[in-house]
């Protein structure tokens, strides 16, 4: 019998990893809850375990999880990203029960999962970081240690949730006022969102570009980091397009960045694949924010520019394999863009598109064009997960051939049924400033006209959504 690897995630990621697995020659499990009885991964998994009606609910059970990996004797467990991937009571129970956890060690997870006292070991090793404070005490207490810090530091401040992550829990106050109405709000919210109520303040970046390193390292603490990655185009704190490697950077300071990523990993004991994130002010100066510790949405960039198969290195690093290559052999080359393509309406709101159905689905091809999907001609979205469909990333040799690769390849894709990120994303790629690479975090805000579109109607699709259509008539009369 096969070694038996379980992936606890599902749709996209899941599929990624699964994929990774069985070209490793092990027989991938899947789990899943009931409204995903019809998804992708559990089809091409070798085996699936259902574990509940959910939703979510039972992708998060800890118990349930880890008992589907010892009914069926699988030795390891890929958590991808999201759900349980960052828990490091997950991480625990793994390692309680004899399971690899295809990641960090739980406590590594822990220490890092905290940005306070990520902050703090970071300081020990003195990598750069804006100023900020430890946990703010409860109450007015908390409140005066946070007046304190912006007199000494000035406006405008982050406010940000301790245990925070997805972009959710970060506040921007511009003066003192916003300070005292926003302090028990943040608070509540994160209690709501993390079960942690413990808020922390950050000093503003001035209109940052987030440049971020993927590192790797073996359990001898071999550690390399693949390059950097530029995720600047963010919406409400949020990446929703990611490059690598982060090309406004100089030589040097690319190396600069990319030693001091190496550096925090080391720090903080890192084992297997994680990224640091920075922030780059418009100085070039640049400062830690966070470590997260798993394989991200994103990898694929990376992936791209590297040639190096990033989760597959994760389960042969996890299985006991040391790294097989040093720094030196890492080559970046080219530039890669990856762009979720969601079941979402940009224009109200980025609402997801959940409950409707993919009536035509054609995908993109071709040189440089990798997809990582989940969808398919038929597929109906949950309502109760995210609304990713399909990750598109691109290859090209300069900015310019990417961004060109990039225009064709949305062109080409038809999906009709839900709204997608498709139109948005095209007036993207036509924003003379994006193809100048002129782009921070504040761009979204600044680039308002990317919204204005006509939700697109070529002939192709129109056509294309009539065949369905038929299509779709005959199968329901054969169905009666
Ligand atoms: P998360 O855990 O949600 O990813 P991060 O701490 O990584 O939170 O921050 C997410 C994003 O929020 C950053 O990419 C950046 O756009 C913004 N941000 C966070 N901290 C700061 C800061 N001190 N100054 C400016 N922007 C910030
Ligand atoms: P394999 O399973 O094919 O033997 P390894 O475990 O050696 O691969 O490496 C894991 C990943 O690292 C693979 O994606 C591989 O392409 C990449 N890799 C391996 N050796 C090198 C090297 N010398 N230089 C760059 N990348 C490498
Ligand atoms: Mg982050």
């Amino acid at each position: 019998m096969k070694t038996k690897i379980l992936v606890a995630n599902r749709g996209e990621i899941a599929i990624r990893t699964i994929r990774a697995i069985q070209e490793l020659n092990y027989d991938a499990v899947a789990i899943y809850e009931t409204p995903d009885r019809d998804s992708r991964h559990i089809r091409i998994a070798n085996e699936a375990v259902w574990i509940g009606d959910g939703p979510r609910s039972d992708y998060l059970d800890i118990d349930k999880v880890i008992n589907a990996a010892i009914r069926t004797g699988a030795v390891a467990i890929h958590p991808g990203y999201g759900f349980l991937a960052e828990n490091p009571d997950f991480a625990r129970a793994c390692e309680d029960a004899g399971i690899i956890f295809i990641g960090p060690p739980s406590d590594v997870i822990e220490k890092l999962g905290n940005k306070v006292m990520a902050r703090s070991i970071m300081a020990e090793a003195g990598i750069p970081m804006v100023p900020g404070t430890d946990i703010l005490p409860p109450g007015e207490e908390g409140l005066q240690v946070a007046l304190e810090f912006g007199r000494k530091y000035g406006y405008p401040i982050m406010l940000k949730a301790t245990a925070g992550g997805g972009g959710r829990g970060i506040r921007r106050v511009e003066n003192e006022t916003e300070l005292r109405e926003q302090y028990e709000i943040a608070r509540s919210e994160a209690k709501a969102a993390f079960n942690d109520d413990s808020v922390y303040l950050e000093k503003v970046v001035v209109q940052p570009k987030h440049v971020e390193v993927q590192i790797i390292a073996d359990r001898d603490g071999k550690t390399v980091h693949l390059g950097t990655r530029d995720c600047s185009i963010q919406r409400r704190n949020q990446k929703l397009v990611e490059i690598a490697p982060a090309f406004h950077l100089t030589d040097d300071q690319a190396e600069d960045i990319c030693q001091t990523a190496v550096k925090a990993a080391k720090a903080a004991n890192y084992f297997n694949a994680g990224t640091v994130e920075f922030l780059l002010d418009r100085d070039g100066k640049f400062y830690f924010m966070e470590i997260n510790t798993r394989l991200q949405v994103e990898h694929t960039v990376t992936e791209m520019i590297t040639g190096i198969d990033i989760v597959r290195t994760q389960i042969k690093l996890a299985m006991g394999k040391k790294l097989l290559f040093d720094q030196d052999d890492v080559m970046l080359r080219g530039h890669a863009i990856e762009m979720r393509i969601n079941a979402e309406d940009p224009r109200n709101d980025f609402m997801p598109e959940g409950g409707k159905t993919v009536t035509v689905y054609r995908s993109p091809g071709g040189y440089g064009v990798r997809l990582d999907g989940f969808c398919y001609q038929g597929f109906t979205i949950p309502e109760v997960y995210d609304s990713l469909l399909v990750k598109l990333t691109v290859f090209g040799w300069s900015w310019n051939e990417t961004v060109d690769r990039l225009k064709r390849c949305l062109t080409n894709f038809v999906i009709a049924g839900p709204k997608t990120t498709i139109p948005f994303y095209l007036n993207l790629v036509n924003d003379p400033d994006f193809r100048a690479g002129n782009f921070d975090t504040s761009y979204l805000d600044t680039h308002q006209h990317l919204f204005e579109y006509e939700e697109q109607k070529s002939e192709v699709n129109k056509l294309a959504a009539l065949i369905a259509e038929i299509h779709h008539k005959k199968q329901n009369t054969f169905a009666a």
